[in-house]
């Protein structure tokens, strides 16, 4: 049996994160982090398309599904924090005007290599392709696999999004049997599917819009942002951000995503445009119409859609009654959301560990002493933008540091 101190499941963002403040926190804690995959940070080199957008400058504990419980790390390692931590590990960071942030280098590469580095100059043990399968609580020790022990075990090992990242759901299995429990988990940051008709022929188009999400006549969420057409709805930040809500539809509940193909014009400067781009070329095709203010496949999409319309007529063939249709429709376009993709495509799971089992002040659990959980794994996400990664360090920096904090207090305890 191998003896620890702090045993970290899962080399992710949190566990690492979670590894480097607790070996850190006192001089001769020897902390093992485990992870199933060949090697640590797998998903950290995917974050941002390669770039890793690592925290958000406007992150705060609003940002998050449950503002309560997240204050509990927000408030200790926010943004702020999050940028003198990696600066102190020696990443540069620049910000966009978005309050994106991202590393210098432009690769997230560098990201993960000084928190490697790091849990590396600090003695965290690091065994790779090891899955924990097994964890128990038995006078005082956690036993791992039956081959490990530790006073204190934290739970890093994710969600169920992007499972060939590594995180499948088993840490919601671990947390099971420990006695938590765990709320639904949906796919979130995903793919939304959508009625094909409009989005089909436009596959592989990028567009810059704003959109809203319609549930029952009600806008339930907005962004504004990239979408991108795909064969079976709508992708890109934008149509992602306001996946959350999809796959909590209930029955018989109507969904649209609405479009605003022309976010920065309004209305009646559309209407304008249009009107007068007809009365000065009135033989120009309908087709061809839109082609000064919008990529003219999306165009004809948004014509052809219209009854009464016809591509191949002149623009003079149009009334102010149609052209006016045609304005809503680049407004507003309608378009019937049917689902989102599954997790195997989803940045973010949404649902997770039950909250009120865990002290969000330490992340420790109330049911089993010594126990502690961060990262995706607790019942808290947020939207794009480096939000996900921010409550990961957090919420890891915050668990590994109250890991070794609840040690040195024992220790203290017995000593007196
Ligand atoms: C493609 C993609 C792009 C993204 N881009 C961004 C972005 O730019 N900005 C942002 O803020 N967020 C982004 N996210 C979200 C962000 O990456 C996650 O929210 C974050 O990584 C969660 O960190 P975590 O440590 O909780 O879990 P993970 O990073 O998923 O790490 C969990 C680790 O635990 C390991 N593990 C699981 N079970 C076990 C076990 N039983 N035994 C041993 N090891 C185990 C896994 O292999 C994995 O390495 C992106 C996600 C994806 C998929």
């Amino acid at each position: 049996m191998e003896n620890y101190d702090i045993i970290i499941v899962g080399g992710g963002a949190s566990g690492l994160c979670a590894a480097v403040e607790s070996a850190g926190a006192q001089i001769g804690v020897r902390v093992a982090l485990i992870e199933k995959l060949p090697r640590v940070g797998k998903k950290l080199l995917a974050t941002g398309n390669g770039r890793c957008n690592l925290t958000n400058t406007s992150a705060s504990a609003k940002s998050y599904n449950a503002p309560d419980f997240a204050f509990g790390a927000m408030s200790r390692y926010g943004a702020e924090s999050t940028v003198d931590f990696f600066g102190e590990l020696g990443l540069l960071t620049v910000c966009d005007s978005a309050g994106r942030v991202y590393p210098s280098s432009g690769t997230a590469a560098s990201v993960l290599d000084v928190l490697r580095f790091e849990a590396e100059r600090l003695g965290v043990v690091v065994m790779c392709d090891t899955t924990v399968k097994s964890a128990v609580y038995e006078k005082g020790l956690f036993l791992i696999n039956g081959a490990l022990s530790a006073k204190r075990l934290v739970l890093a090992c994710g969600g169920k999004a992007s499972p060939a990242h590594g995180s499948d759901g088993g840490g919601y299995v671990l947390l099971e049997s420990f006695g938590h429990s765990v709320t639904p988990v949906f796919p979130s940051l995903v793919r939304l599917r959508t009625d094909t008709s409009f989005v089909k022929p436009l596959k592989g188009i990028r567009a810059a819009a704003e959109i809203k999400l319609e549930i029952d006549g009600k806008i339930s969420d907005d962004a504004e942002g990239e979408i991108l057409f795909t064969e079976n709805g709508l992708s890109g930040i934008a149509a992602m951000e306001v996946s959350r809500a999809v796959p909590r539809l209930k029955d018989r509940q109507s969904c649209f995503a609405v479009l605003d193909l022309l976010p920065a014009f309004s209305y009646d400067e559309i209407f304008e445009r249009v009107r007068e781009t007809a009365r000065r070329s009135p033989n120009l095709l309908v087709e061809n119409l839109l082609n000064g203010i919008l990529p003219k496949r999306v165009g004809m999409a948004i014509c052809s859609g219209i009854s009464g319309i016809s591509l191949s007529k002149p623009a003079s063939s149009l009334g102010e009654r149609l052209i006016k249709a045609v304005v809503s429709e680049i407004k507003a376009k309608r378009i019937q959301v049917t689902g989102t993709n599954g997790f195997g495509s989803a940045q973010v799971t949404s649902g997770g560990a039950e909250l009120s089992e865990f002290d969000c002040r330490t992340l420790q659990s109330r049911l089993v002493g010594g126990l502690f959980v961060c990262g995706e794994l607790l019942d808290i996400d947020g939207r794009c933008g480096g939000y996900n990664l921010q409550w990961a360090w957090a919420s890891g920096r915050l668990a590994g540091k109250s890991a070794a904090e609840s040690l040195l207090n024992q220790k203290e305890q017995y000593l007196r």
